[in-house]
């Protein structure tokens, strides 16, 4: 391949994933208001007025609009745009990894449900069933083609991932009589076992609490010893699952060459 359209290929990716995420935001608002993602066309949430075609390009009319609805002029919420770039990036990293494959394009799709669970999570506190539900079985499906995961793994990653986190659920009630972690978390966890399989889940976990953990620790320093200020994990499981599709080689090698099976 010529570097120009090594480039042009890039490129490509990058836009591609910046229209998706423009989808994405559509999702994200209208799964979390219970409405069909498909119908009718983008409007303001404000003003309800319909977003014409070329109000509606991704990044560039954010800026264009400097921020604000062409019809009320109320702001726009910084969140679209910087999803829009988030997944662009996304998008074009998983490309320079997979080239243009079915790989690809499964981490893609795994990639924007994460993205879509973890904003709705940040903004409602809950993860949505209408995407880790049908994903635990489609994800599994997935493991069949080119995913580099073994069905064993993938189906060991649904038991060990939903069943885990489920039992330490349980105790945790027992134990605290609080909900510690939501139904939601196990079934995304199971989510993640599928696609990534079992392996995966050491990594998930230290990479997941340790954020988790972090942020935790500064809300308490920012709003007071309050623990009951929850912060909603399913993000932090969303990056580290992100994470593990860039970083998971390194992590696997680091710990068999700890092992010394080499
Ligand atoms: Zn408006």
């Amino acid at each position: 391949m010529t570097f120009l359209a090594g480039n042009l290929l890039s490129a490509f990716f990058a836009v591609l994933g910046a229209c998706i995420g423009s989808f994405l935001n559509v999702c994200i608002y209208r799964i979390s208001e219970g409405k069909s993602i498909i119908f009718p066309n983008s409007f303001c949430p404000n003003c309800q007025h319909p977003i014409k075609l070329y109000d509606n390009i991704p990044i560039v009319s954010y800026l264009v609009l400097r921020g604000r609805c062409r019809n009320c002029h109320e702001r726009i919420s910084l969140r679209y745009p910087a999803l829009e770039l988030l997944t662009a990036l996304l998008s074009l990293l998983l490309f320079w990894k997979y080239g243009f494959s079915f790989q690809y394009l499964f981490a893609f799709v795994f990639t924007c449900a994460l993205i879509v669970i973890a904003f709705i999570d940040l903004e409602h506190q809950i993860i949505p069933d209408v995407i880790t539900l049908p994903g635990i079985p489609l994800f599994f499906l997935l493991t069949f083609f080119f995913t580099g995961v073994s069905f064993r793994d993938s189906i060991f990653g649904i038991l060990i991932g939903g069943g885990s986190f489920y039992l330490i659920a349980v105790v945790y009630q027992l134990v605290t009589k609080r909900e510690g972690m939501g139904g939601g978390d196990i079934k995304l966890i199971a989510m993640l076992g599928a696609f990534l399989g079992w392996k995966s889940l050491l990594f998930i976990l230290i990479v997941s609490s340790f954020l988790g953990a972090i942020v935790g620790i500064s809300m308490m320093i920012i709003h007071g010893k309050d623990l009951k200020y929850a912060v909603p994990f399913g993000p932090f499981l969303s990056i580290a699952a992100v994470a593990y599709i860039f970083f998971g080689d390194y992590f696997m090698k680091f710990l068999i060459l700890r092992q010394g099976i080499y």
